[in-house]
């Protein structure tokens, strides 16, 4: 996968993409052809608009014109579990696939959501999350992939808030295998008075409706970390009201990077360059 020349793609070069519905607003492509530069693999990566009633074709093809990788997003990542050879055992657990491994054909599917949410926390914040208590809002297919990845770093205590309680009691209840974990409903969220970390994985706040804050801002202290899985923007309502209220904040563009970085090193058993591809990122938003 040695690429001699940087800028041309010639007979040798291996192909990736992202499957999603839509797609165009991507960012991986560009974070992931930034690294393939700075690895020097002749490899590519695009983004591929796929329906949902052309899943089944485009994973075969996938196999077909032997693609190493596909990530996989909205709305593909739970349907595509029954098209694959094998679910690792983690992913299985969350219900969802972001990663497709292609080796010679046979199919894996992973979730490196979770873990690259877990990676970028840590290591954005120094923080060690054994013996801590969590409190997440949400309970949608991100939150899902969080937090069992939480719960695997041994925390004191999860709680789940959710708009819809019967999706966080339903995480909850498949989390409690793991970890000490409760749902609580919204209205209870001023009784969590000594969270450690709170999460925010629903999607309210994010681009283009970023004046929206999913609660209220009297549920920050000081000295908390507060986390956003959104992005976009970089730092969203929620988050500048948690840095005001003395909080410390963590922004989800170190989730994508990580969960990027996770499916790359899948694919090529080489250290993912971190920083190139967060620099990468972060120029496409300029
Ligand atoms: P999802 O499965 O559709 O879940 C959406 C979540 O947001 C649910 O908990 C939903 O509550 C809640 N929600 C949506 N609208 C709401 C509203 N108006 N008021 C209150 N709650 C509301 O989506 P997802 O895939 O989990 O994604 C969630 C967020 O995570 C998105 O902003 C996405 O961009 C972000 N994300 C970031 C990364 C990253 O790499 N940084 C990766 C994945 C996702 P109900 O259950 O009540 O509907």
């Amino acid at each position: 996968m040695k690429r001699e020349n940087d800028a041309a793609l010639d007979s040798e070069t291996v192909m990736f993409g992202v499957f999603g519905y839509p797609v165009r607003h991507s960012r991986s492509p560009v974070m992931m052809n930034a690294a393939f530069r700075s690895l020097s693999l002749n490899a590519a990566y695009a983004a591929f608009e796929i329906k949902p009633e052309q899943l089944r074709q485009a994973v075969a093809g996938i196999r077909a014109l032997q693609f190493r990788g596909v990530n996989v997003t909205i709305p593909h990542k739970v349907n595509v579990i029954p098209l694959l050879d094998h679910v690792d055992q983690t992913a299985k657990e969350i219900g969802a696939v972001n990663t497709i491994v292609n080796d010679q054909g046979v199919l894996t599917g992973y979730n490196t959501d979770g873990i690259g949410y877990v990676r970028s926390l840590k290591t954005e914040t120094a923080c060690e999350l054994k013996g801590k208590r969590i409190l997440m809002i949400g309970a949608g297919g991100a939150a899902r992939g969080v937090a069992f990845a939480l719960a695997k770093e041994n925390p004191e205590r999860i709680w789940i808030a959710n708009r819809s309680v019967e999706r966080a009691r339903a995480l909850a209840a498949d989390i409690s295998g793991l970890c000490s974990c409760e749902s609580i409903a919204m209205e209870d969220l001023a009784d969590i008075k000594h969270a450690d970390v709170i999460i925010n994985t629903t999607s309210v706040g994010m681009h283009p409706h970023i004046g929206e804050m999913p609660t209220d801002a009297a549920i920050f202290r000081s000295g908390t970390i507060v986390s956003d899985l959104i992005y976009n923007p970089l730092e969203t309502k929620w988050l500048t009201a948690a840095s005001q209220a003395g909080a410390r904040i963590h922004s989800g563009l170190g989730m994508f990077i990580y969960q990027g970085a996770y499916a790359l090193e899948y694919w090529t058993d080489r250290e993912a360059p971190v920083s190139v591809m967060r620099e990468a990122v972060l120029g496409s938003f300029t």
